[in-house]
């Protein structure tokens, strides 16, 4: 599902088969309501054949996958060996202890920047050379839209130093929340915001 070494989650692709994407080439994520445990999830995602399709992610791949928290064993390039998935996990623990986290978004409600999982990505929209990102924050549980790189998005503990911020609280209902994505992204001026945490 997702490869550690690309980056990579694969889903099926109705034209070739399988296509293997990137994070930022979701479009949007929706949990699905059944009490299913581990959540999963319904992602929209733009296909290298240039279409959108939908596929599953469950919480595990989506959130814990690109840090090496899995159970499948993870290649190091730099040795050329499988190193145990505990060693990754250790890694990953030991930087987000020691406050290093492996995603940050800027809470425009709250004004200040918070951590986060994909998980709580709802919408992206690919843009010139960014990438609009509607995320729902995990403390305030309202949604904030930055403008951040694809490898803000797609490499953990890879953050932007600034990221664009949509001077705007987002609607808490689905329906509106997609209208005012689209409307604020394209046409609204975005704050400059600092992303460090300290
Ligand atoms: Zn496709
Ligand atoms: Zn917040």
């Amino acid at each position: 599902m997702y490869d550690a070494l690309t980056a990579r989650y694969t889903f099926a692709c109705p034209a070739r088969g399988d296509a293997r994407v990137t994070l930022s080439a979701f479009r949007s994520l929706e949990r699905l309501p059944a009490a299913s445990h581990p959540a999963v999830y319904r992602v929209r995602f733009a296909c290298p054949c240039g279409d959108e399709h939908v596929g599953l992610v469950g919480h595990d791949d989506l959130d814990w996958a690109p840090l090496g928290l899995s159970s499948v064993p993870f290649l190091n390039v730099m040795t050329a060996r499988l190193d145990a998935a505990e060693d990754l996990a250790a890694l990953a623990a030991q930087r987000i202890g020691a406050g290093e986290w492996p995603w940050t978004f800027f809470c425009y409600p709250e004004e200040r920047p918070r951590p986060v999982y994909p998980s709580a990505f709802c919408m992206l929209a690919p843009g010139d050379r960014s990438l609009g990102v509607a995320v729902r924050c995990p403390a305030c549980h309202k949604v904030s839209v930055n403008l951040v790189t694809h490898a803000h998005v797609d490499l953990p503990w890879h953050h932007d130093r600034e990221v664009g911020v949509v001077p705007h609280v987002f609607a808490d209902d689905a329906a509106r929340l997609v209208e005012e994505f689209q409307a604020e992204l394209y046409s609204s001026g975005f704050d400059a915001r600092r992303l460090s945490l300290e």
